[in-house]
């Protein structure tokens, strides 16, 4: 018999997931019974009936039984209170027995949590919490804590969790929730060291020094082959948690979901109307048939079998009780209290949903991956699920460089300008689902710039930086990458675009943009954004774009991939006026870009140009 705790400061949904749990499991196969702890002198019996009056003249022990249930109540009589062994032992034997409360005794347990009582959470200090269920698993404080955090409601992966810890089940089963667990028979120490300023847990394998290396020889590389090169080197660097539906939307899928339940669970009726058994119809051209009395409405079954030949009122969403397979519109019929008239034609099964005609149980329903929107979420509560197991955010550092900077509404003085690029990177990593992360502004000095990308890479996945990514003398980042062995530098052959300087600091990889604007975010779209998608867990990802008329000329010459600041105005596209790099005001005006091949072009109106909107790099 195995055992296993539910413990929490009071409000803190411990009974919720102790009944959760206790359906669960039992509704795995397994046998399971719970201790409670209750205070004081709480009574199950009450004054007036024959064992209480029992129990009231002085019995030591009354037994209540019937058919249904026995209940052993055992007067106490000032003796001590008996402890958990002691009541364990007087109870049959089952697979798992699951107790509530009893906080100070040293069998695991999980902590039931929730963030808006306050309370201090009990697990970093007791090491017989295992796990903790909570309602906000992406606390900042949940994150940082070394057992597994789950979602409150994540039954499923709770009770998985408990029967491998039990050993009731395969470890395997427990997808890597939260990889801070460990057994207390395998030393912890290196890995929570190795992770300590990372809250993610489930360490995936550190990219390859070499993730950012172009072929060698080639003085100016093409859009298409760095991006090649990039996608075969990069994987996921986050970890997976697991949050409650209400929390996951926008969120990336960490792995493959399954249906709990099939959808529709049972059959049902898909209108209002009258049910029957379609068999029980002849060939005439009006049926008539005697109605049932009663009826079947959604969430309220009809209580019994339809007899053949009979017809039952039946609403939408109405599970189908036994001897019905067929349902009649109501605007078909014509009704008494007692009849039913409709004519002939009606096909068998009609206007019924079948039992997981939509989804069966154990299908899947999404796939690892996949950014998650509000109509995913739908389908995961309709097919049982009330948390979806997704991947931690990609933290992405944002860092402008260069002495000319001040902040956006600032003073300037003469010689300096704004950060512009700053708060556009921060934005897009946002708009992208990506969690932005403000490493601010340094000045061009290589020893203020290690120290921040030093500091930076406790709190980032990746980091973008943007100016001073050239090989001039004040081209910091890429003379700091350069000296400290990591430097990659990037030669595109693109417009716009100097060269990128890219990298591996302390394991995180850097993008060390262009700093002009226009430069910078042509780069991070068509660069990093794909790779902070596959770092982030969502896997490469081709922006969408489309082949429309162009509305303009442009004559090019062969050896780079352009891109013009571009829009679409009735069906055509236009291109900004001027290609000035520095001119900002045309990344605002355009709602895209437009991509011109390699190879020269002489482009005339209405020759098809490829439009990527803005929008297909989200
Ligand atoms: P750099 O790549 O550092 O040589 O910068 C190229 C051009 O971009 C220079 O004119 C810089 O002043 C400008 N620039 C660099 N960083 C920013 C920024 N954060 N915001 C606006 N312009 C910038
Ligand atoms: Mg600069």
């Amino acid at each position: 018999m195995k055992i296993y705790g539910v413990v929490g400061w009071k409000n803190a949904g411990k009974t919720g997931l102790m009944e959760r749990l206790v359906a669960e499991i039992t509704g795995r196969g397994f046998r399971v019974s719970t201790v409670k702890h209750a205070h004081h002198a709480f009574d199950v019996d009450h004054a007036g009936t024959d064992s209480y009056r029992h129990r009231a003249a002085g019995a030591s022990e009354v037994v209540l039984a019937s058919r249904k249930r026995v209940a052993l109540m055992q007067e106490m009589r000032g003796a001590e209170e008996p402890g958990l062994e002691a009541l364990l032992a007087r109870m049959g034997d089952v697979d798992l027995v699951l107790i509530e409360g009893y906080k100070r005794d040293v069998h695991p347990k999980v902590e039931a949590h929730r963030a808006e009582t306050g309370n201090p959470l009990i697990a970093p200090q007791d090491a017989t919490v295992r796990a903790v269920a909570s309602d906000s698993p992406a606390a900042q404080e949940l994150r940082s804590l070394q057992t597994p955090v789950f979602a409150l409601d994540d039954t499923c992966a709770i009770a998985d969790f408990i029967l491998a810890e039990v050993g009731l089940a395969e470890p395997a089963q427990i997808s890597a929730v939260k990889q801070g667990t460990h057994r207390p028979d395998e030393p912890s120490e290196g890995l929570t060291n190795r992770l300590s300023d990372r809250p993610s847990d489930l360490a995936p394998p550190p990219l390859r020094d070499d993730c950012f290396a172009l072929p060698a020889g080639v003085d100016w590389t093409p859009v298409s082959e760095a991006l090649t090169r990039l996608s075969a080197r990069l994987h996921r660097v986050v970890a997976e948690e697991s949050l409650p539906l209400q929390a996951a939307c926008g969120r990336i899928l960490a792995r493959d979901v399954t249906a709990l339940r099939a959808h529709p669970a049972q059959p049902n009726a898909a209108v209002d109307g009258y049910g029957f058994a379609f068999d029980a119809l002849g060939t005439e051209a009006v049926h008539h048939l005697p109605r049932v009395p009663g009826r079947a409405a959604a969430g309220v079954p009809f209580d019994g079998a339809v007899p053949f030949g009979a017809a039952l009122r039946i609403l939408t969403g109405a599970t189908l009780p036994e001897g019905v397979d067929t349902v009649v519109l109501q605007e078909d019929v014509t009704a008494t209290e007692a009849m039913l008239a409709f004519r002939g034609g009606i096909k068998p099964g009609a206007n019924t949903r079948k039992a997981g005609e939509d989804k069966q149980a154990g299908e899947r329903i999404l796939r690892a991956g996949r950014r998650l929107t509000p109509a995913d979420l739908a389908l995961a509560a309709a097919t049982g699920l009330g948390a979806l197991p997704v991947c931690q955010l990609l933290r992405v550092g944002v860092l402008s460089t260069g002495d000319e900077l001040v902040e956006a509404g600032a003073a300037a003085g003469p010689g300096q300008i704004y950060d512009a690029n700053r708060v556009m990177l921060l934005a897009m990593v946002g708009d992208m689902g990506f969690l932005p992360v403000d490493l601010g502004r340094v000045e061009d000095s290589r020893t203020t710039l290690k120290q921040r990308l030093d500091a930076a890479v406790a709190q980032c996945d990746v980091i973008l930086t943007s100016g001073g990514a050239s090989s001039g003398e004040e081209d910091h980042v890429s003379a700091l990458l350069q000296a400290e062995g990591a430097l990659q530098e990037w030669r595109i052959a693109m417009k716009p675009g100097r060269p990128l300087a890219l990298g591996l600091w302390g394991g995180v990889p850097v993008f060390g943009l262009p700093g002009n604007p226009v430069a910078t975010l042509v780069c991070a779209l068509i660069f990093a954004r794909p790779a902070m998608g596959v770092l982030a867990g969502r896997g490469w990802q081709t922006p969408e774009g489309y082949a429309l008329p162009a509305g303009f000329e442009k004559r090019k010459k062969p050896g780079r991939t352009e891109f013009l600041r571009a829009r679409v105005r009735a069906g055509v596209v236009e291109i900004f006026a001027s290609e000035g790099s520095g001119r900002i005001s045309g990344l605002s005006w355009a709602e895209g870009l437009v991509e011109l091949p390699e190879a020269a072009c002489n482009i005339t109106p209405g020759d098809p140009v490829r439009f990527v909107p803005y929008s297909s790099f989200l």
